[in-house]
C-alpha cells in the first residue's frame, strides 16, 4: 500500500494537517507500505522554501519519516509539483488532443457575471460552458492573437458520481453540480484538482487519506482519473479537527501550528500521541500509547466520522504523562532552551551547568503542563530580591510578627555558622531554629520559607533549600545564572528587617 501526505508550503504546519500526515504515516507503517511526501507548491505567490523546510522539520520532530520525498528523492520523483510542470503539460495536451479538454477565454468579470446570474435564478453555480463549443479555428485564431486562455476539463454528462470512502461510506454527488473545472490556469500553472490526480496516479498512491475539505473535489478528480485512463485510489476523508466550540480549529482558539506547540514546551511524543486520539480510538481505555504501539493498533478503517475536537486540557494531560516519564538527561536537554529564554542560563551551559538545570527542572516538572512553565516555578532560585519580597504587603505583614522576626533572626545567625545546606543539613537547621525559638509548624516554616525563597508559597522547602545551596555553589563558568545562597538570603532578610 502506498500513502502520501501532500502539504502546500504556504505557512506553518497546522495540527489538523499534522494529524492527516500522522494517520497516513501510521497506516503506511502499520501495513508495511510506503509513505510518500509530496510538496504541492504550484501556488507560486504563497509557497515558500522556508515553509517547506519547516513542515519537514515539524514532521520529523513529531517522529514521522517518509520513504520518498523532495529531500530523499525516489522512483516516482520529482516530489515537488513545481518541478513536474512538463508532466502536467503532457497530460493536458493529451486531453486537449482528445477533445476532453478545451481552451477557455472567459475573463474573471465574465465568470463573475455568470455566477451571479446562476445564483439569481437558483441554478447550481458551475461554469456556464461558454467556451466549450468554440470551434478549433476560432480557438487557434484567438491563441495566435495572444489572448490568454485557461484549459478546462470537459466533464462528461453523468447523473451522479459515487464512490466509497473509508470514513464516510458511500458518497454520492449529483452530476448537475459538477461544472467543467480549470485544469491549467492561463499562466500555465496546473490547478490542484488536475495536478493531484496526475501525481497520485503516477506515484501509484493506493490510498488517499486527507481532510474532509477535499471531499467535494473528489468527484471531479474521479472523472479526471477516468478520462486519463488511470484507476482511482481508495479514499478516506478525515473529519476536520474542531475547536471546543465545534468550529474548525483556528487562530482564535489559541495555538494551531505544530511549531507553536513545540515552542510552548509540549513534547513531540505527547503531541503525536494526542493527535492520534483526535478522531480515532485505540480501543479499551488506553490513551497513553508510545508511537510504536500506535503503529501497531492503528487501522484507517477504524477512523470515525465524528469530528475530532481538539481539547487543550487533554493535550496538557497527555503531556504531563510524558513529562513525568522523561529521563533526567533528556529532561535537562529539553529544558535548557526554556531556561535560556527565561535568562536563567547562558548560551552554552557546561556539563555541570546542564546537570544542575536538569536537577532543578526535575523538581518543577511534576507541577507543570509543559516545559515552558518550568522556569516560572524556579524563579525563587534566580530572582531572590529582599526589597521586592518586602514590597508585597502580605509578606510584610507575615514577617512583622514577633515570632516571625525571632525565627528569621535565629535563622540568619545559625546559617552564618553552617556550611551550604543539603537535605540533611536543612533538617538539622530546622531542629536548631525550632529549639532556639520554641516555634513550630507554620510559625516556624513560613518565616523560613519567606526568608529563603522570598515567596509565601512554592515547592516544599525540603527540596527548594538544597536546590538553592547547590545553585550557590555553581561556578559562573557553568553558564547558569548566579544563585544567592541560603546564608546570604537569611542575612540580607534579617538586615532588611533591622534584626542584625
Ligand atoms: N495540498 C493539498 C492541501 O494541503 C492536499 C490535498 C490532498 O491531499 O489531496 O490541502
Amino acid at each position: 500500500m502506498r500513502f502520501r501526505f501532500a502539504p502546500s508550503p504556504t505557512g506553518l504546519l497546522h495540527v489538523g494537517n499534522a494529524r492527516t500526515a500522522l494517520f497516513n504515516w501510521l497506516a503506511a507503517r502499520g501495513s508495511g507500505g510506503s509513505m510518500v511526501l509530496r510538496i504541492e507548491d504550484t501556488n507560486a505567490e504563497h509557497s515558500t522554501g522556508e515553509s517547506e523546510a519547516r513542515i519537514l522539520e515539524d514532521l520529523r520532530w513529531m517522529g514521522m519519516s517518509w520513504d520518498e520525498g523532495p529531500d530523499l528523492g525516489g522512483p516516482f520523483g520529482p516530489y515537488r509539483q513545481s518541478e513536474r510542470l512538463q508532466t502536467y503539460q503532457a497530460y493536458s495536451d493529451e486531453l486537449l488532443g482528445r477533445g476532453t479538454a478545451y481552451h477557455c477565454f472567459c475573463s474573471p468579470e465574465q465568470l463573475e457575471a455568470d455566477r451571479r446570474a446562476a445564483v439569481a435564478t437558483g441554478r447550481p453555480v458551475r461554469y456556464a460552458g461558454t467556451c466549450r463549443t468554440l470551434s478549433g479555428n476560432v480557438v487557434r485564431r484567438r491563441l495566435d492573437a495572444g489572448e490568454s486562455a485557461a484549459i478546462r476539463f470537459s466533464v462528461p454528462e453523468v447523473d451522479k458520481v459515487e464512490f466509497h470512502d473509508l470514513v464516510h461510506g458511500t458518497v454520492s454527488f449529483s452530476g448537475e453540480v459538477i461544472g467543467d473545472p480549470i485544469i491549467v490556469r492561463s499562466d500555465g500553472r496546473p490547478a490542484y484538482n488536475f495536478a493531484v490526480v496526475v501525481d497520485d496516479a503516477l506515484m501509484e498512491i493506493s490510498h488517499v487519506v486527507r481532510g474532509e475539505d477535499h471531499i467535494s473535489n473528489t468527484p471531479r478528480q474521479l472523472l479526471l482519473y477516468e478520462a486519463l485512463g488511470f484507476s482511482p485510489p481508495v479514499f478516506a476523508h478525515l473529519s476536520l479537527v474542531m475547536g471546543p466550540d465545534r468550529t474548525p480549529l483556528a487562530k482564535r482558539h489559541g495555538a494551531t501550528s505544530v511549531a507553536e506547540f513545540r515552542t510552548r514546551g509540549y513534547l513531540p511524543e505527547a503531541l503525536t500521541n494526542y493527535l492520534a486520539l483526535v478522531g480515532w480510538s485505540p480501543g479499551a481505555d488506553d490513551e497513553i500509547l508510545p508511537i510504536e504501539e500506535l503503529v501497531r493498533r492503528f487501522r484507517i478503517d477504524d477512523v470515525g466520522q465524528r469530528a475530532g475536537v481538539f481539547d487543550p486540557e487533554k493535550l496538557a494531560w497527555v503531556n504531563r504523562n510524558y513529562l513525568k516519564a522523561l529521563s533526567p538527561s533528556r529532561l535537562a536537554t529539553l529544558a535548557v532552551p526554556f531556561f535560556q529564554q527565561a535568562g536563567f542560563a547562558g548560551a552554552e551551559p557546561d556539563g555541570g551547568g546542564t546537570v544542575f538545570l536538569g536537577y532543578i527542572a526535575a523538581l518543577a516538572v511534576g507541577a507543570v503542563d509543559r516545559l515552558e512553565q518550568i522556569p516560572e516555578r524556579l524563579k525563587f532560585l534566580f530572582e531572590f530580591d529582599v526589597a521586592e519580597a518586602l514590597s508585597d504587603p502580605e509578606i510584610r505583614r507575615e514577617v512583622e510578627g514577633s515570632e516571625a522576626r525571632r525565627v528569621i533572626a535565629v535563622l540568619a545567625v545559625e546559617l552564618s555558622a553552617r556550611p551550604r545546606l543539603d537535605a540533611e543539613g536543612f533538617l538539622d537547621l530546622k531542629a536548631a531554629v525550632q529549639n532556639e525559638t520554641g516555634c513550630k509548624g507554620r510559625a516556624l516554616f513560613h518565616p523560613i520559607r519567606i526568608a529563603l525563597t522570598g515567596c509565601g508559597d512554592g515547592m516544599e522547602l525540603d527540596r527548594a533549600v538544597p536546590a538553592i545551596d547547590r545553585g550557590a555553589e555553581m561556578l559562573s563558568a557553568s553558564g547558569v545564572r548566579t544563585v544567592v545562597g541560603c546564608r546570604e538570603r537569611a542575612v540580607a532578610f534579617a538586615a532588611a528587617l533591622g534584626l542584625s
